[in-house]
C-alpha cells in the first residue's frame, strides 16, 4: 500500500517529536508544511527566517536522521517564508540541509487556487457555537491562567504558535466554556475564518452517519475547510477506530495548511486509553493546558460573575458569598447548580438568603461532581418532580401539558420533560408518555430525539436544557 505524502510528514514529525524538547517541536517543526515534494527535493513552508535558521542551526541533524529515516534519503530542502499572511508578506529562501535554490515555479497560497476547493465566500459553516460562554464572562484565576493566556494568543492568531490546543481537566471546570470563547473570539478579530465547535461524539454520529450514506469522501471534504476545528470531550472517541481514523487524517490536513485545532478531554494525554498511539501522539504536539479545581478567591469572583449574569437581582452578603465559596469547593458547575437553588429558593419562598437559610440549604446539596449526582438523582427523582420543575421553568401551569395546544412553550415543555424523565428515570417510555400529556411510547421516542438533534446543533438551546437539568437536580 502506497504511504500517502501527508503520512510520510507527520511521521517525520512524530520521529522529531520524540527527540526535542516539545517547546521547540511546537514552536520549529510544528510550524512548518510540506508546499512541494518532487521525490528529490523538498520545499517547506515556514512563518519566519527564525524558524529556519534553528532547524538548520542546533537541529540540522534530528531533522536529517528523520528524513532518512522515513524518506530513505534526504531530500534537498529549501524553504518559503511567509513571514505574515494576513500581511501577504513572503520571501522565497534557500538554506541548510542540502540547499539547492528554491524552484522559480514554486507558488504560494496566495497565487495558487485549488481547483478543487470552493471559493472560500461561498462556504457557509455554522459554527455551532453558544453566544452564552464567552471570554468577556470567564473568569480568570490560578486554576486556568496558562489555558486563558494561550486562548487569548489563539484567538489573536488561529494556526500560530499554540496549534494545536489540548485543554484537559475535570468534569465542570470550564474547558467547554473557554474554547467555546476561543471560537466567538476569532469570529469577531476574524470573520473571514470559519470556525466549527461541535463535540467528538456529534463528529462520531456525522461519521457513521456519512459511512451508512457512502458519503466519507464529502464528510471529510467538509472538514478541510474549516479554519478553526474545536472538537470538545475528545476522550469519547476512545474505542472508536473508525472514527480515530478519519479524525487522524482530517487533523493531519489542517495542521498542514496551519489550520487552528483545539480539543478537550477530562484526562491528561498519557493517561487515555482505547485512543491510537498515533493520534495521541498528536495530542502530544499540542500546547497541553491544565485547567485546575478554582481556589476559594476564585470561585467568588464567578458566583458574582455569574449572579451578574443572570440578572436576577439575587442579592448576596459578604458573609453568604464566603460560606458559598468555601463549602461549594468542587467544581464551577457545581457552584452554579448551588446558585441556582438559591436563587429559586429567594424567588419561590420571597425570602431573603440569611447565613442559616443558606447553611441550611447547602447542608442537604451533596457534595458530589454533577456527573454522580446525575446518576444519584436517577433514583430519586420521580416523572411528577421532572414534569413539575420542568412546567416551573417554562412558567406554564402542569394541567397545559395535557392539552392538544401547539403553542411553543407548551410543546417545548412537554418535550423536555419526556426527555429528561427519560434520562433520569428508570420508568418506561409508555409510564412516561401517561403521565405527560398523556402520549403514547413513539411520541416520548421523538421527542427524546428531536431534543437531542436540537442540542446537538444549536448551542443555545443546549444552554437552555443545561440550565433546566441544573434546575432539576438541584
Ligand atoms: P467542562 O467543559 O470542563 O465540563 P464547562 O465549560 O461546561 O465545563 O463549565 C461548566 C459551567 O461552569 C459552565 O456554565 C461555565 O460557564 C462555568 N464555568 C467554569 N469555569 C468558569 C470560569 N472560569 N468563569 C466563568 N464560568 C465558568
Ligand atoms: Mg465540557
Amino acid at each position: 500500500m502506497q504511504i500517502s505524502k501527508t503520512e510520510l510528514w507527520s511521521r517525520c514529525l512524530d520521529y522529531v517529536a520524540e527527540r526535542v524538547e516539545p517547546m521547540a517541536f511546537r514552536t520549529l517543526f510544528a510550524q512548518l508544511s510540506v508546499e512541494e515534494f518532487d521525490g528529490k527535493s523538498m520545499v517547506l513552508r515556514a512563518s519566519s527566517d527564525y524558524i529556519c535558521e534553528q532547524i538548520d542551526g542546533k537541529y540540522a541533524q534530528v531533522f536529517a536522521t528523520a528524513l532518512k529515516s522515513v524518506y530513505g534519503f534526504v531530500p534537498a530542502i529549501s524553504y518559503n517564508v511567509v513571514i505574515d499572511a494576513d500581511a501577504g508578506l513572503e520571501r522565497q529562501g534557500t538554506v541548510g540541509l542540502n540547499a539547492v535554490p528554491a524552484p522559480k515555479n514554486v507558488k504560494t497560497a496566495f497565487e495558487i487556487r485549488n481547483p478543487f476547493e470552493q471559493p472560500k465566500n461561498s462556504v457557509s459553516i455554522n459554527s455551532n457555537l453558544s453566544s452564552d460562554y464567552t471570554m468577556d464572562n470567564f473568569v480568570l484565576g490560578d486554576c486556568n491562567r496558562l489555558a486563558y493566556n494561550a486562548a487569548l494568543a489563539i484567538a489573536n492568531k488561529p494556526g500560530g504558535i499554540f496549534n494545536p490546543m489540548f485543554l484537559w481537566g475535570a468534569s465542570g471546570l470550564g474547558k467547554t466554556h473557554l474554547v467555546n470563547a476561543i471560537g466567538l473570539e476569532v469570529q469577531k478579530r476574524h470573520p473571514e475564518k470559519s470556525v466549527l465547535y461541535l463535540s467528538a461524539n456529534l463528529f462520531m454520529r456525522q461519521f457513521i452517519e456519512a459511512k451508512m450514506r457512502d458519503e466519507i469522501n464529502d464528510f471529510i471534504h467538509f472538514y478541510q475547510l474549516v479554519d478553526v476545528l474545536i472538537l470538545d470531550d475528545v476522550q469519547d472517541l476512545a474505542g472508536k477506530t473508525g472514527t480515530q481514523n478519519t479524525f487522524f487524517h482530517i487533523f493531519n490536513h489542517l495542521h498542514q495548511s496551519g489550520k487552528q485545532i483545539i480539543m478537550t478531554c477530562d484526562k491528561d494525554p498519557n493517561e487515555l486509553e482505547g485512543i491510537e498511539e498515533r493520534l495521541i501522539s498528536r495530542f502530544k504536539w499540542s500546547l497541553v493546558a491544565k485547567m485546575d479545581v478554582p481556589d476559594v478567591q476564585t470561585r467568588k469572583d464567578i458566583i458574582l460573575r455569574k449572579v451578574q449574569s443572570y440578572g436576577m437581582g439575587l442579592d448576596l452578603s459578604q458573609e453568604v458569598l464566603d460560606l458559598i465559596a468555601e463549602r461549594v469547593d468542587n467544581n464551577v458547575r457545581e457552584l452554579e447548580g448551588t446558585l441556582t437553588k438559591l436563587m429559586a429558593y429567594s424567588i419561590y419562598m420571597k425570602q431573603d438568603l440569611s447565613v442559616a437559610t443558606v447553611k441550611s440549604i447547602l447542608g442537604e446539596a451533596p457534595r458530589r461532581e454533577s456527573s454522580v449526582a446525575t446518576t444519584t438523582s436517577s433514583n430519586t427523582l420521580s416523572v411528577a418532580t421532572i414534569r413539575k420543575k420542568v412546567c416551573a421553568f417554562f412558567n406554564i401551569d402542569e394541567s397545559a401539558l395535557q392539552n392538544k395546544t401547539r403553542v411553543h412553550a407548551v410543546v417545548e415543555a412537554r418535550q423536555l420533560a419526556m426527555y429528561f424523565a427519560k434520562r433520569l428515570t428508570k420508568d418506561s417510555l409508555s409510564m412516561i408518555g401517561g403521565a405527560i400529556g398523556n402520549k403514547d411510547h413513539a411520541t416520548v421516542l421523538y421527542s427524546c430525539k428531536t431534543v437531542e438533534n436540537r442540542m446537538a446543533t444549536n448551542g443555545e438551546f443546549r444552554n437552555k436544557v443545561e440550565q433546566i437539568h441544573r434546575y432539576i437536580i438541584s
